[in-house]
């Protein structure tokens, strides 16, 4: 495992610090009432990379003035290394202190969306999360659909309700019927949840099948992802189609971008398989990564409680798997393509990752370190996911992806 690459730039070079020159995670800020900004995190501060593109400091086609990261990643990996490489020297323990003048704190910054999310997949590609819900939904019997092991579930998603950490998620009114209800009525959903999932984002476009080492060349990298879920609504619409109006209402993502070029020394194959894998879907390298991850809720004006701790590779499938098995059938990818691993859940209890599963459809509501009990989110509580890859003596961060519940909208 590679060891903590030293910066000119101090605070980056803290064993506790989310931004070390080993990460340089790509997001976009506004401050002031400017024009968004493309910007590297390292350390506290934020290196504005579209003011020194517009200075003729770096030269990237004039990607990095845009506004977003969608434009970018489309110049393909060489550019995509050229960019990490430049950056590392600039930043790197006696190089360019000069380019200080391009530092904003990160605390004088707002932090927007990192790129334009072109379409939206989510996967069920979690073993224990899929159990779970299974026995819950249909009984252990009938826990795993037969299709589990050996295809990467998912569902054709929203791109339009994508939004960056910190933005308010309203609860959603919907169609629920209780088992012992005997008509469905129309009232704000009373099981709202949250799912920790990783989010994979396409850097390059296909256009019909590829291998799984091509996809996994085409991602660019990764974010934390909150599959907000309203369980009431899914239980009565789910069948036959899958999730609809459940999963539309928002899903949030972290700000920034940690890049699969910063993940590189953390890869880990997926788990053993249970029965083998057609050919096609063969990882023929690990595509997972070690991530520590975490889940805390904060009931409003109080302090949060951890209710979930566990790790990215739990995942039964890699985000390369997902993505070679969404081309099969033709289906072009493009250039921000987000891919949603499906919720990550450990096998013991602490580390399941939604509601649903910690309180067991609620029948064991949770305890709060406030003394507060939940088994679903209330209006006011706010739910934030981290995540980190520990090397030696650094950590690969995601920053927060956070979100606040607010009441129902009248209507
Ligand atoms: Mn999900």
């Amino acid at each position: 495992m590679t060891k903590l690459l030293r910066s000119w730039v101090e605070s980056a070079n803290s064993a506790q610090c989310p931004f070390p020159l080993n990460n340089l995670p790509y997001g976009v800020f506004i401050v002031n009432g400017q024009p968004a900004q493309c910007c590297v995190a390292i350390g506290d501060q934020a290196l504005n990379l579209a003011a020194m593109e517009l200075d003729g400091a770096l030269s990237f086609d004039r990607t990095l003035v845009t506004g977003s990261w969608n434009a970018f990643m489309a110049l393909g990996p060489s550019a995509w290394a050229e960019l990490r490489g430049l950056l590392i020297e600039m930043l790197a323990e006696g190089g360019r202190t000069e380019l200080s003048r391009y530092l904003i704190p990160l605390s004088d910054i707002k932090l927007v969306m990192p790129f334009a999310v072109t379409e939206y997949t989510d996967f069920y590609a979690g073993r224990n999360h899929a159990f779970n819900v299974g026995t819950m939904f249909r009984g252990p019997e009938n826990a795993l659909p037969p299709n589990w092991l050996h295809i990467p579930i998912g569902y054709n998603g929203r791109a339009s309700s994508v939004v960056v950490s910190g933005t308010p998620v309203v609860r959603p009114h919907g169609q629920l019927k209780g088992p012992n209800d005997e008509l469905p009525r129309f009232a704000p959903s009373a099981r709202f949840d949250i799912e920790l999932e990783m989010g994979a984002i396409v850097g390059t476009a296909s256009n019909g099948p590829i291998s799984v080492t091509e996809a996994f060349e085409n991602i660019f990298g990764y974010v934390l992802l909150n599959d907000w879920s309203a369980r009431d609504i899914q239980a009565w619409e789910y069948q036959p189609l899958g999730p609809f109006q459940a999963k539309a209402t928002a899903t949030t993502i972290s700000p920034w971008i940690v890049t699969a070029a910063a993940l590189e020394p953390f890869r880990v194959s997926t788990p053993e398989r249970e029965k083998p894998l057609l050919d096609y879907l063969a990882e023929p390298a690990p595509m997972l990564y070690d991530i520590d991850l975490e889940v805390t809720m904060a009931p409003e004006g109080k302090s949060e409680t951890v209710i979930s701790r566990t790790n990215y590779r739990e995942m039964y499938y890699s985000a390369a798997q997902q993505l070679a098995h969404h081309t099969t059938s033709g289906c072009p990818m493009r250039v921000g393509d987000l891919l949603g691993s499906g919720t990550i859940s450990g096998a013991t209890k602490e580390s399941r990752g939604s509601l649903l599963e910690l309180s067991w459809g609620g029948k064991e509501p949770l305890t709060l370190d406030t003394g507060e009990t939940r088994s679903f989110i209330e209006d006011g509580d706010t739910l934030t996911l981290r995540g980190a890859a520990k090397g030696d003596g650094y950590s690969i961060g995601f920053g927060e992806c956070s979100g606040k519940l607010v009441p129902a909208r009248n209507l």
